[in-house]
């Protein structure tokens, strides 16, 4: 069976010692072992109180991140470039204090819709930086992964195709593809993207189609789990969902997260439990 995992932001919008706790003691009592942390301003994240909240629930952390237009790596502009890879290797930093292995997400540019397509220039400084950065995890054990997302929210990265390009011209061994239902739903052959990753597969999110209670929307579960199951694949399977009040409201409103789809959390990250336990038992099962 796969660890799982479920995002901070379906309990919290914070990261206050009442806010961590929320979502640390959360996730440990509807069944998970890892809480993926987003490191979006890594400063308000104080390690000492969440290590020791992580360490007395039994929680284990992956974090995460997304650039913004001030600090996109894949921009012309040197500035915004420089602050970019400072964000990144301030939340590397971070990463590596919490004792976390992982660290995920829209890594290489921002998490917003552009209205222009990517250029080489900007690309060129996006492998550069993720370069530099890669070689930092590595000195601290650290694994990055590259979450391709819809077209709605980058230009760069919106296929696992255009993902394993990117770490290949990084050139990095220490970089995975983070794959997500709902991003796959729009732009990709999930059950193909799953097999194009083969082992370069670190790491996955389950959300619906809708973003609320997974198996209500029109995301084909069984066939995801069917893949992951067929290939062996070992990393950690995390819950992600959104609802309007609910979570980060600049996040939300990057993601476009208007309706209230779902408002208990608790009950909303426990059927998210048993529902990815089932679906892998089954397809696990059925691939013998
Ligand atoms: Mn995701």
């Amino acid at each position: 069976m796969n660890p799982l995992g479920v995002h901070a932001l379906v309990f919290v919008g914070g990261w206050s010692e009442r806010e961590s706790s929320q979502a640390i003691e959360g996730a440990a009592r509807c069944g998970y072992e890892w809480l993926e942390i987003p490191l979006l301003d890594p400063a308000k994240v104080d390690v000492e109180t969440t290590v020791r909240q992580l360490e007395r629930a039994g929680i284990k952390p992956i974090t995460s991140l997304g650039l913004s237009f001030e600090s996109d790596i894949s921009s012309a502009d040197p500035e915004r470039v420089a602050r970019g890879e400072r964000l990144l290797q301030d939340a590397l930093a971070k990463t590596r204090d919490l004792g976390a292995p992982m660290m995920t997400g829209v890594l290489y540019s921002a998490l917003a819709k552009y209205r222009t397509a990517p250029t080489e220039a900007g690309r060129r400084s996006c492998v550069e930086v993720l370069a530099k950065l890669a070689a930092a995890a590595k000195n601290s054990g650290i694994t990055l992964g590259l979450e391709p997302v819809n077209r709605y929210e980058s230009n760069l990265v919106n296929t696992a195709a255009q993902a394993l390009e990117l770490i290949a011209e990084i050139g990095a061994d220490n970089m995975v593809v983070h794959l997500d239902s709902y991003h796959m739903n729009i732009e990709d052959d999930p059950v193909g993207a799953i097999e194009l990753c083969g082992d370069r597969l670190g790491y996955v999110h389950l959300n619906e189609s809708h973003r609320g209670y997974l198996g209500t929307g029109t995301i084909d579960f069984a066939s995801l789990f069917g893949a992951l199951a067929k290939q062996n694949y070992r990393g950690a399977i995390t819950f992600e969902a959104f609802s309007a009040g609910i979570g980060d409201p600049a996040l939300n409103a990057e993601l476009a997260v208007w309706r209230h789809v779902w408002s208990d959390a608790m009950d909303l990250a426990r059927h998210a439990h048993q529902f990815m336990a089932a679906g892998y038992a089954t397809a696990a099962h059925r691939t013998g």
